[in-house]
Formats: C-alpha cells, structure tokens, sequence
C-alpha cells in the first residue's frame, strides 16, 4: 500500500511554526536550538541557525546524542524562551511538555511521535502525521528546509545542505528520492547548485581511490571485494581500469563501463536486483564545491558530518555546513578514523558472529562489549544483514558498552523493508521493551535505538523476541479482519 503524503497540510504546519518563530525574532529573543549529532541532526541545525541568521536573530545551538529527562531538566535551568528541537524530540514530546511548558517550543523532526497532546505553545511539524513515511520520504533537514524556506525564500540555497542530511539517513536507501526529498532536489536544480546523477551510491567519490571505493562497499556489499582492498585491486586491474584513479576522474564512458562490469559481477555472485538498484543509482552533487572536495558529493559530505558528530564535536560538523574552512580541515582529519573503525568493526563480525550473537524466534541479538563503539552498533547491525551473517527477515540488535556509564549498554536495532511487511515496528518494540525493564528506547520501524541496564541483557533478548513475535501475529490479525 502506498500512501501519498498530505504535502499541503505539511506546508500549513510549516507556515504556522514561521510564524511563531517570527513573532519572537521581532522580539528580539534568542533562539535555543538543540539537534541530534549525526549528519541529519547537524546539516538541520546548521539551516535553521543559517535561516536565524539571515532574519537577525541571535541563537545558541548545542548538538546532543538523545533527549533524554536530564537535558530538558537542564534547558529548563536556562533562560530562553524558545526552543527549537530538530531531528529529535517527537519520541520525547510527554518529558518536553512537563518541563518546558511555559516556553514556546517548536519540534522540526521526522520520527514517529508520541502520541501526546501538546501544550498551547508547542507546535510540532513532523510529516508523518501527514501520511510520510519517516525513513523516505523527508529527513530532520529536509522538514528544517521547508521552515527556512518559508521563513525566507532565499534560503532555497540551502536545498543542497538539507540533502545531504538526507542522504546521511539512508532516506534514498533504495535507490532513488522520495516523497517531498524531490521537491528539495527541484528547488536545489532550479539554483543550479545541485544535481541527481546515476552513479555508484558508494562512499568515495570524490576522495577515494577506486580500490578503496570498491572495498570499503558495505550498503551493499560487493561479493569478493568488499573488506579486501587487494582484491579490489585485482579485479580492477583486470578489466582495465586504474585502481588509483578517483570515480570522479572517469570519463563517462568508463562510468558505463565500470557499472556495466559491476552489475555482471554481480549477478555472477547471486545478487538480486534489489541489491543491484541500491549499487547504482542516485547519487547528488554540487557544484557549489570543487569537484575531489568530500562536501562535492552527499555522501561524502554527510560521512564527514557523522565523523565529528560521534565525537561530541557535532558543532564543528555545523560550522562545515556553514561554509567555515578552517572546520572543514580539522573535520578532514576525523573521517579516516571513523572509516578505520568501520572496517574493524566488520572484521570483527564476520570472525564472532557464529559464537556471540542470540538468536530468536524473531530477532538476532549480538552484545560486543568493548569491541565496536557504541556510536558504530548501528552501522554493525546493518553490515551484518549486508554481510550475509543475519537473515534479512529477521531484525538485528547490537549491543555495546557505553563510555558514559558501565551500568549501561547501548543498542540499535535495524532490519530491511522486507521484514517490515511481515508486521514488525523495531521503535515500538524497543520503547515498550525500555519501558518494561528500565531504559529508554525508540526510533523508526526500521531503525530504532535503545539503552538498558546491562544486567538486564538476558531478560532483555527474551523480553524483545516476545514483543516483536506479538507484532507479527497483530499484523497477521488485522490482515484476517
Ligand atoms: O544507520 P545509521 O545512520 O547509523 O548509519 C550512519 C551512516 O553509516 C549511514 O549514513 C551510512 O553512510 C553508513 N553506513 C555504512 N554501511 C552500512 C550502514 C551504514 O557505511 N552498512
Ligand atoms: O537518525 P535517525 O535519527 O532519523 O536516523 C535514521 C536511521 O535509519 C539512520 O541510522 C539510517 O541509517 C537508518 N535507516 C536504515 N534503513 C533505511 C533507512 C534508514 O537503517 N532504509
Ligand atoms: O549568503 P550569505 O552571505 O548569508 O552566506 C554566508 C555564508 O554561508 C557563505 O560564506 C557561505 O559559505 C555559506 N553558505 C553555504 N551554503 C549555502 C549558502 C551559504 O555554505 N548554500
Ligand atoms: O541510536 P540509533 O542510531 O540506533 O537510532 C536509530 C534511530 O532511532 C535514530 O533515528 C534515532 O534517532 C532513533 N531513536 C529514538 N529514540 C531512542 C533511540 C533512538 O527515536 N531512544
Ligand atoms: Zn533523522
């Protein structure tokens, strides 16, 4: 079933939170902006505080792992009387309206809310209460793009930015844009300062020389190559192409050419097209950067984003967006790191995989310890799907300690739109499960994060397994009827 989005309705709800905003920057007040810290999170603080700018308002941005009670205790503490939360908040709207109900705040976010009613000076704009699905059709800084935009026409520059994000969140994990993401894309095309290519949608356009674009291919694998740099090397040398090369330096010729020989390479090792759709397809420039520069290409761009956010330094992330050069050279440094660890972390679990992780009736559960980041269980849990270690029927949980406190472990659950058909929502799941044995969890039905006492783990496996088993068979009933 595909529901069409109320885009109409959206734009109304837009149009009201300008208004609001408005009314307090003709005031004079300044603006307290908070945002998640990975690259939606980042590219949606840097356009609402670039659109802030621009009308003369002064604001305060701080980029945060979670709302959690703690933080909005503590924005309570300060003096602002308005608030902006992007890419978070709608999970969170019951702790928000009981500490922060005097003030006016304003939630910009694509996560499925709580159903909550909202105070009178709480407005929240969040497309899926007009029929969007969280995950494709409108990212944090897509639903932060539309507010600038009709806070000021001129701030449709800022299309590419808000793509970025986009891209940062998988929202064209298929292959292609959808639902209002086009629109950006036609508002970023009509400036000229964008542009929609089929190409490889692999990290490395502009960076990276062939080999490593190739071996580092994780969403989805590349069969022999991913993980092994020196077969990556081979393979190319043997259909005659440069390993050194950048893909941005190919012909378009040798575009063709190399696609053509990866889809075969594909199909030889028994992809299906699905996974063939996701290897090729849109892949968004800009010609507002030199072409080898990471910001040319989203994906590049919005990894550099997700490097400085997982270390705390979400605001240099910003200052990229905002143009600022000297944080594009230090935020350079962070993304080889990042890629190192995402590498370990693979290695890591091919070779335990077989001999650490649980497996239910309904889901996999795999607890690292130390030995992946918590900030990289996400990307874990997914690399074990593409990896072929879990069935992509079946959702995957991994878990790892946390630095901020050993009597907690971090989790995130991600799965694949298949499974989702057969009845399963893993933000649903994993918020009654943190409910239920202390914790707190959410997210999207298809990526969703949690944290939990961890002595609570072996209860937890179970306690999840049941939930998600439940989601299926109310699915399954509901079809009946
Ligand atoms: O799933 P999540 O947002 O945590 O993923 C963050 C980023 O990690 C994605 O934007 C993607 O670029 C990267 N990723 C990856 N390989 C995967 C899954 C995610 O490189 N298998
Ligand atoms: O960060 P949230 O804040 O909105 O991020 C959405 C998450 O959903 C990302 O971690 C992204 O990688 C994940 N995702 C996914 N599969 C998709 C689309 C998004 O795992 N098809
Ligand atoms: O247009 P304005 O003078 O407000 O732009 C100020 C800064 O914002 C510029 O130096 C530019 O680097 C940055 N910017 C950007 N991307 C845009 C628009 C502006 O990085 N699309
Ligand atoms: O933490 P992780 O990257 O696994 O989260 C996946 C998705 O679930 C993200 O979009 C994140 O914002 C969301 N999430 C949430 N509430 C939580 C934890 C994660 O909405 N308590
Ligand atoms: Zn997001």
């Amino acid at each position: 079933m595909v529901f069409l989005m109320d885009k109409k309705g959206f734009l109304e709800k837009v149009k009201e939170a300008v208004d609001l905003a408005r009314f307090h920057i003709e005031l004079g007040h300044t603006i307290r902006i908070i945002s998640h810290r990975d690259a939606d999170g980042i590219t949606s603080a840097a356009i609402v505080a670039k659109a802030l700018a621009r009308e003369g308002a002064d604001f305060h941005v701080s980029i945060v792992k979670q709302v959690s009670e703690d933080l909005v205790r503590q924005l309570k503490d300060e003096d602002y009387k308005v608030f902006i939360f992007s890419d978070l908040g709608s999970g969170s709207l019951s702790i928000i309206k009981e500490h922060l109900k005097d003030r006016t705040v304003i939630i910009l976010d694509h996560h499925p809310p709580e159903n909550v009613e909202l105070p009178e000076k709480h407005i929240l704009v969040n497309p899926v209460q007009f029929g969007a699905n969280s995950v494709r059709d409108l990212s944090g800084s897509g639903v932060c793009y539309f507010f600038a935009r009709e806070l000021n026409e001129r701030n449709k520059d800022l299309a590419y930015i808000a793509i970025v994000g986009a891209v940062g969140d998988m929202q064209e994990n298929d292959g292609v844009f959808h639902g209002m993401n086009l629109d950006i894309i036609e508002d970023g095309k009509s400036l000229g300062i964008l542009e929609v290519k089929k190409e490889l949608r692999l990290f490395g356009r502009e960076t990276r020389p062939l080999y490593q674009m190739l071996a580092y291919a994780t969403n989805p694998e590349i069969p022999e190559i991913t993980g092994d740099e020196r077969k990556a090397i081979e393979w190319l040398r043997n259909n005659n192409f440069n390993p050194d090369k950048r893909y941005w330096e190919l012909s378009e010729e040798e575009k063709r050419r190399l696609h053509n020989l990866l889809v075969i390479h594909m199909i030889k090792h028994g992809a299906g097209k699905e996974e063939i759709d996701r290897l090729i397809g849109d892949v968004v420039i800009s010609p507002l950067y030199p072409q080898g520069d990471p910001r040319h290409e989203a994906r590049e761009f919005a990894t550099l984003l997700n490097a400085t956010g997982r270390l705390n330094l979400g605001n240099l992330g910003v200052a990229v967006c905002l143009g600022d050069e000297e944080a594009f050279k230090r935020a350079m440094k962070m993304v080889e790191e990042y890629k190192r660890e995402q590498i370990e972390a693979r290695k890591w679990l091919i070779q335990n995989w077989n001999s650490e992780v649980w497996e239910g009736e309904h889901v996999y559960v795999l607890y690292v310890g130390k030995n992946i980041r918590d900030t990289l269980v996400g990307i874990a849990a997914s690399m074990a799907i593409n990896a072929g270690l879990a069935n992509p029927e079946k959702p995957v949980i991994v878990f790892a300690d946390t630095d901020e406190d050993p009597n907690l472990i971090k989790g995130s659950a991600r799965t694949t739109e298949k499974a989702l058909e057969k009845g399963y929502h893993l933000g649903e799941a994993l918020k009654k499960a943190a409910e239920m044995i202390g914790g707190e969890g959410g997210g999207h039905a298809i990526a969703a994060g949690i944290r939990v006492p961890k002595a609570r783990l072996a209860e937890f496996r179970k306690l999840i397994d049941k939930i998600l088993g439940e989601q299926v068979k109310g699915s399954e009933n509901q079809s009946e009827s």
